[in-house]
């Protein structure tokens, strides 16, 4: 008989509190035989491993921080959870780990994840510490759209900007190979930044990667 699934054991529910299940866990090693687990996102951004049946019968309600936050208020004092600020990163955490998010597909299952160090209450603070205060009409963007949300790769931008940063990250078509920059500027020797800088001040495909580099001094280096 096939294993049943822990959205079965949950009775068909994927919510409880502030748990969504987001798959299965690693089982709880226990003396007998391992206990399986449901991998849980919090509305907190924490990601936890619990037994479906104690999610199910109320003992677990959040990661634990729920608790916390009854006797410490601490999301309150750093933005909220009301805040322009939260509402981003908990989008972020949605799309890049739960499953059930519709843009799932060209987030999490593509493996743009969310850093460790920004789950969690605590990973909120840091979040909002690194990117600061959400100006009007922008939303958070990665800055090298092959990497993830992470500390030193993500900004707030308006939907132009980012257009562009997306035009830059698309296929250079040349010499009959089409590849991203960072393979262009592997093959060719040259920094991947010269690339999307010339492409970014409108230089053709053919210029910017047959140009040599020239530096300081007029020295020309070679790009092969
Ligand atoms: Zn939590």
């Amino acid at each position: 008989m096939a294993k049943k699934s822990i959205l079965e054991l949950l009775g068909g529910v994927t919510r409880f509190g502030r748990l969504t299940l987001i798959g299965e866990g690693e089982p709880y090693p226990s003396a007998s035989r391992p206990l399986r687990r449901g991998r849980f996102l919090c509305d907190c951004g924490q990601i936890r491993d619990m037994m479906p049946s104690k999610v199910r019968q109320g003992v677990y309600i959040s990661c634990g921080c729920a608790q916390a936050e009854a006797s410490r208020k601490r999301f309150t004092k750093h933005g909220g959870y009301r805040s322009p600020e939260y509402r981003s990163w908990n989008a972020m955490m949605q799309r890049c780990h739960n499953p059930n998010s519709t843009s799932f597909g060209r987030y999490g299952a593509k493996g743009i994840c969310v850093a460790p160090e920004w789950h969690g209450p605590e990973g909120f603070k840091r979040f909002a510490v690194f990117v600061g205060p959400r100006p009007n009409g922008t939303t958070i963007d990665r800055i090298d759209g092959e990497r993830g949300y992470e500390p030193g790769n993500v900004r707030w931008a308006s939907p132009k900007v980012q257009q562009n940063n997306r035009a830059i990250s698309r296929l250079i078509e040349f010499r009959g190979e089409a590849m991203n920059t960072r393979d262009w500027s592997a093959r060719l020797g040259m920094g991947k930044n010269t690339i999307d800088e010339r492409l970014r001040k409108g230089w053709s495909v053919e210029r910017a990667l047959t140009e040599p580099v020239h530096r300081c001094g007029g020295n020309v280096r070679k790009t092969a």
